[in-house]
């Protein structure tokens, strides 16, 4: 079978060659089938799973039922990277290292139990897991077609972010090296602007933002442009800047600071002689303005002296919903799949322009999508 140019082979494996050497380190990686497999490499995914999806994997096995097969490339020396397939390989290996236990009744597996690490299941459930055959397909071909090949096959899944995809587009010294900073649980990013920006660092906002900040919007030029590069300094050094700049300039935290386009008010004001304490007068006052319904514009306010945020009303939970729902939770600027909590109300026909907030006038907007659309 080929696709794109790449040659496709099935192969089966046992869960016990897959466990055998498995390595789980942060700096140097993820590895299993006995140091052939690179279960981690550069284009994947951090580990998403949550406990519920890790366990799920684990009750398929012990019940004989199918997992989805697996894609593993074939290197030139003979070794493995895991095209697609990381979360479920992750989990069995790491239930199989004792990293988490499972329900499980040894003598009636659909009936209730009690919760049990590998090592202490009976042999005979420890044996049912090793023995248990995976689905492999091995793909041949060039690093470009590869990295196509996993694209296909992920694109359909909903839960492929724009940001997990570019990774894989532009990969290179320069986004293993920005990853390290924005995209770990934990990392210096999150630790330092995680007052300021919203989603999640492993589901890559925190990278997203900031490249969207830099390079005012064209992330996958300013990717292109850097893919080579040995480091990720620049990016680093100007996301420091940007939360600097706003803690400087807006000393007194307020909630409503979580999730602003700061990176894009940094680029338009950063040379500007701003008064913080003015500023913090100006904030105060117009938040304790009844009349001022989304109390996130005050910032834009303050700055750009548009009020045009200030006073529209929000969007309804319900309305919000329905939208998504006839969207398909596809963002309608840039065509991205995502859940509904990750989208924002926008007015269509602007709220200073006479436009409603009613359902006829409202589009869920990806985040990115709508702090762009609000900074225009
Ligand atoms: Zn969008």
């Amino acid at each position: 079978m080929t696709a794109r140019g790449l040659e496709i082979s099935p192969m089966q494996i046992a869960v016990r060659d897959l466990v055998e050497g498995y390595v789980n380190d942060d700096e140097d990686g993820v590895f299993g089938y006995g140091g052939r497999l690179n279960i981690r490499p550069p284009y994947q995914r951090e580990f998403i799973y949550g406990e519920k999806e890790q366990k799920a994997v684990i009750h398929s096995i012990l019940n004989g039922h199918p997992i989805n097969v697996i894609y593993w490339t074939v290197e030139d020396d003979g070794s493995h990277e895991m095209l697609d397939g990381q979360q479920r390989t992750t989990s069995i290996c790491k239930f199989h290292d004792g990293d988490f236990e499972i329900e499980v009744n040894p003598h009636n597996l659909g009936a209730k139990g009690e919760v049990l690490w590998f090592h202490q299941l009976p042999d005979d459930l420890q044996e049912k897991i090793l023995d248990y055959k995976l689905m492999i397909y091995l793909c041949r071909g060039s690093a470009s077609m590869k990295k196509a090949w996993f694209k296909t096959i992920n694109t359909p899944k909903k839960d492929l972010r724009p940001q997990e995809l570019r990774n894989t587009l532009h990969h290179g010294p320069f986004i293993t090296a920005a990853r390290k900073k924005f995209s770990k649980t934990n990392c210096a990013a999150y630790n330092l602007g995680r007052k300021y920006l919203s989603g999640s660092p492993i589901r890559q906002d925190y990278l997203e933002t900031a490249l969207d900040w830099i390079s005012g919007g064209d992330i996958d030029r300013y990717m292109k442009d850097n893919q080579k590069r040995p480091d990720a300094d620049e990016l680093w050094e100007y996301f420091q800047n940007v939360i600097e700049w706003v803690q400087t300039t807006f000393p007194a935290y307020r909630e409503e600071m979580k999730g602003l386009p700061w990176g894009l008010f940094y680029n338009q004001f950063k040379d500007s002689d701003l008064d913080p304490a003015a500023l913090e007068t100006k904030i105060s006052s117009t938040m304790m303005d009844e009349k001022v319904t989304e109390k996130a514009g005050v910032y834009r306010y303050v700055l750009t002296g548009e009020d045009d945020d200030l006073y529209k009303r929000a969007f309804s939970k319900k309305i919000k919903r329905e939208v998504y729902e006839k969207q398909k939770g596809l963002c309608p600027r840039c065509g991205e799949k995502f859940d509904l909590k990750e989208m924002q109300a926008d007015h269509i026909k602007p709220w200073s322009k006479g436009g409603d907030t009613v359902k006829s006038n409202c589009q869920m907007l990806c985040r990115r999508c709508n702090s762009r659309k609000s900074n225009k």
